[in-house]
């Protein structure tokens, strides 16, 4: 068994969570109509927020000037994701741990918590039932344990690319694990994974104590916070955030995340690529006050501010809400969603309609499958997608942002959308969601403007009815 890595920290190794500082900017007087209105209109110019203009409009009160943030965070949805919505996967892997964090199954305080970690042959079998029900992107996650280094990761991304399926195959591979030294970092980039996520759980100091026990890896508060910077410095260019939203005050939380992706950009020109806010949900073993919990209300209002304050970052609601709260989670800035989840391990080939919370990290609130969600998502007017093509020509970090910024993407994103969702209706759709989506596609082609890309595009989507071709993108 190795042994952890020792800890190293990045060149812009630096604690800029001030927990005063920013209980102060929550706690001043609610804003004036103006001031709001100025920071909208800022946000609606494509640019994102500072912690200040963050924190005034999370001191809205009023009723009105509510609606206004939510008027402002789905018109600047639309402007930048359109109506698409990029679906992917989890694939747990390993539940073995060294920590004890109060909020998590896997947590090595738990007994009842069922410990495995998947071998290859595992993992294929995993990968062949996702890919088999039209899964193209998926996200790995691991315990923290020294099974699970950065050989144990990269071989597992490896094995996830080495999965073919028909016209099946994965073409992203997303890490949701602890953080690595640059060297790992490294060794996972070279294995070919997108975004590389790490949680800080809480930013808020004394609650990141009480939920991660002195002594374990993760009480390291710095260590995990520098996490993605050694990312970026090792190449990982694409990098995920997030917050257990539950453990402290919400509006703290947003701003932690705010201060992470500033922090980010300016350190390595490129904030993350992508923001989660996970909601505490019922874990085995776990007993946890109910003090900070986030109404539905509030969860609303933390996406439509983090829509206003980071434009082009995407936002993540994961199958934790249920079907009814992903749906208007979307219509305020969330522009990924995973579909067709299962956590347990070994979930995808071994378990029935119920939940078995014993070998599951939490409970989720959405395990409906994937073509049911794809058909809510077109009955709805979205356009559900499975690009990777950003991942796969290097538009990554601050060369993403370069494209994003000036609105060009939306040139990229539209078009490949289409070309995945046919894919998906060709290969996988039931005749029902098949019939939806014919008609979205319809939809979507009668609004395009006519053009040279627009030729190529229909004679693509051509080709991808009436032959093998596959993987068309722009
Ligand atoms: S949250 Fe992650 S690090 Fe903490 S106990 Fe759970 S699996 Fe381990």
């Amino acid at each position: 068994m190795t042994a952890m890595e020792s800890m190293e920290y990045s060149r812009n190794a630096f604690d800029f969570i001030d927990d005063q500082q920013l209980n102060s900017k929550l706690r001043e007087p609610a804003p004036e109509a103006g001031e709001v209105r100025r920071i909208i209109a800022k946000s609606m110019d494509k640019q994102p927020l500072d912690l200040d203009e963050t924190a005034v409009l999370l001191r809205v009160q009023d009723p009105d000037l509510l609606q206004e943030i939510f008027a402002g965070a789905k018109e600047l949805k639309r402007q930048v994701y359109g109506n698409r919505i990029v679906l992917f996967a989890p694939l747990y892997i390993g539940s073995e741990c060294v920590n004890d964090c109060q909020y998590c199954a896997f947590r090595r305080g738990n007994p009842e918590a069922v410990r495995r970690t998947l071998a290859s042959e595992d993992i294929a079998a995993q990968v062949k039932s996702l890919e088999d029900k039209g899964h193209k992107r998926l996200i790995l996650v691991f315990g923290e344990h020294p099974r699970y280094d950065a050989e144990f990761i990269a071989e597992s991304v490896r094995e996830v690319y080495k999965v073919k399926s028909g016209h099946g195959e994965i073409r992203r591979v997303n890490i949701n694990a602890a953080p690595l030294n640059t060297e790992g970092f490294r060794k996972v980039k070279e294995a070919g994974i997108g975004t590389y996520q790490i949680f800080q759980e809480t930013y808020h100091h004394p609650t990141y104590a009480e939920m991660h026990p002195q002594g374990t890896r993760k009480s390291d508060y710095l260590y995990r916070l520098d996490g993605l910077n050694r990312a970026m410095e090792a190449g990982c260019d694409d990098v995920g955030i997030g917050a257990l939203f539950g453990l402290y005050d919400w509006r703290f939380e947003v701003l932690g995340l705010v201060a992470h992706a500033l922090n980010l950009q300016n350190n390595y020109g490129g904030g993350p690529h992508t923001i989660s806010f996970p909601r505490l949900r019922p874990a085995s073993g776990v007993k946890l006050e109910e003090h900070w919990r986030v109404s539905d209300e509030e969860f609303l209002r933390l996406i439509a501010i983090l829509r206003l304050a980071v434009p082009y970052t995407g936002l993540i609601c994961t199958a934790r809400e249920t079907p009814e709260m992903r749906r208007r989670a979307m219509e305020f800035g969330v522009s990924q969603i995973d579909a067709g989840s299962r956590i347990e391990l070994g979930g995808y080939t071994e378990s029935g309609d119920a939940q078995i919370m014993e070998r599951e990290q939490f409970s989720l609130g959405d395990i409906r499958g994937l073509d049911t969600v794809i058909r809510e998502l077109l009955e709805d007017g979205y356009v559900p997608s499975f690009c990777t093509a950003c991942y796969r020509l290097g538009r990554t970090g601050e060369h993403f942002m370069e494209f994003a910024i000036p609105g060009f993407i939306k040139r990229y994103c539209d078009p490949n959308a289409l070309t995945t969702l046919t894919e998906y209706l060709v290969d996988y759709a039931s005749a029902e969601t098949r019939r939806a989506g014919e008609k979205v596609l319809a939809d979507q082609l009668a609004e395009m403007e006519e053009s040279e890309q627009k030729k190529q595009l229909r004679e693509r989507l051509r080709q991808i009815q009436e032959s093998d071709r596959r993987d068309l993108y722009f």
